[in-house]
């Protein structure tokens, strides 16, 4: 099988000196595991530190990429509830399954952990024509949601569905403020607080309001402009006069960090919770503390979810009410020029990589 595979690492992000698409053998799967075609895969930002080396010594040779999606053509003799033929999407989060955080519902909090395609191997990773997984690591696809749709939601929708349902516990008609809604997990971000009918307030950098929009976001700010966060509170007083309720925000979703943390702490509302899964700006952010104590507010930190959150989301997108965002589409063979792409920023949504004629 055709999969791109790196040998060495690129700290210098010359991804294009290291990334070789070769031909290896196929996978034969394991007694718990299936083997799918890959139809179609998304990338992520742990490509990126996986090639980097840093902050983890992926394993070489590496195949990178954790969302995959496509057909079933082979199951393992122990196998029960997936068939050779079923439509699957990969579920990255490989937990034990056996500790006391995996068993009292929390393999997100499982010590042993590792995430598919970053941490797994040697050559063990979705960018390749047959990916294999345990059994427990891949839900199945509704014939309505494509494998392009999937595949550019498995970690993504996992995350935000996580955040906003699992560590943060929604409810309806809250004002949700969604930061880097361009970004995989801020569209759907976006898409589950509307699920929820919440009035939602996206931000992103310029150029991308009308995008924003579009999703169903009630309001668009662009987070770049250095009063960003006045023009938030100004929405909310907007939003609190409608409801007849205190202005300033419930939830706030945050990846961005270092830069715009300490201002999203004054939006919050009395007893509100900020629910962060990253910190792509940095993670050196100053917290006035009178924002934690004074106003009995919630930090909560949310990363990767559970296999059965992966099934809600899912469950929605067959439904037609939550969709991928696809940036653009690149093959196997030009894997670097898709990477250099996500290392810009320069884009709204998930890059795909795809193999030949999948
Ligand atoms: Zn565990």
């Amino acid at each position: 099988m055709k999969s791109v595979v790196y040998r060495e690492y690129a700290p210098d992000d010359n991804y294009a000196k290291i990334l070789k698409v070769e031909d290896l053998d196929d996978p034969k799967p394991k007694p718990d595991e299936v083997v799918f075609t890959v139809k179609s895969a998304a990338l992520n930002y742990n490509d990126i530190w996986g090639m980097r080396g840093v902050p983890v010594a992926v394993p070489l040779p590496h195949i990178s990429g954790s969302d995959a999606a496509g057909d079933v053509v082979a199951v393992g003799e122990n196998v029960k509830n997936i068939k050779v033929g079923d439509r699957v999407v990969s579920h990255t989060n490989m937990a034990c399954r056996v500790c006391q955080a995996c068993t009292d519902g929390r393999e997100f909090d499982c010590t042993r952990r590792t995430i598919w395609g970053f941490q797994t191997g040697p050559l063990w990773g979705a960018y390749c024509e047959l990916a294999h997984l345990p059994e427990v690591n891949v839900v199945k696809l509704s014939d309505e949601v494509s494998y392009d749709q999937a595949a550019a939601a498995s970690m993504t929708i996992l995350t935000a569905w996580h955040m906003l349902v699992g560590r943060a516990k929604i409810t309806p008609g809250q004002t949700v403020l969604i930061m880097g809604g361009g970004s995989g997990v801020g569209t759907f971000g976006i898409q589950i607080a509307k699920l929820y009918n919440c009035d939602v307030i996206a931000t992103a950098g310029p150029g991308k309001m009308d995008k924003l929009l579009e999703l169903g976001a009630d309001y668009a700010v662009n987070h770049r402009e250095d009063g960003w966060h006045k023009e938030v509170w100004r929405i909310s007083k907007e939003i609190a006069k409608k409801n007849g309720t205190a202005p300033g925000i419930d939830l706030s979703f945050d990846h961005i960090g270092e830069t715009h943390w300490n201002k999203q702490l004054t939006l919050l509302k009395y007893g509100a919770t900020l629910v962060s899964c990253g910190a792509t700006t940095g993670y050196n952010a100053m917290t006035d503390l009178r924002h934690i104590f004074f106003k009995g507010t919630n930090i909560l930190g949310a990363t990767q979810g559970t296999r059965a959150e992966l099934e809600q989301g899912i469950y929605w997108m067959g439904r037609g009410k939550i969709k991928s965002v696809i940036d653009s589409t690149f093959t196997f063979e030009q894997a670097a020029e898709a990477h250099t792409k996500m290392l810009t920023g320069d884009m709204f949504g998930k890059i795909l990589l795809k193999p030949e004629g999948a």
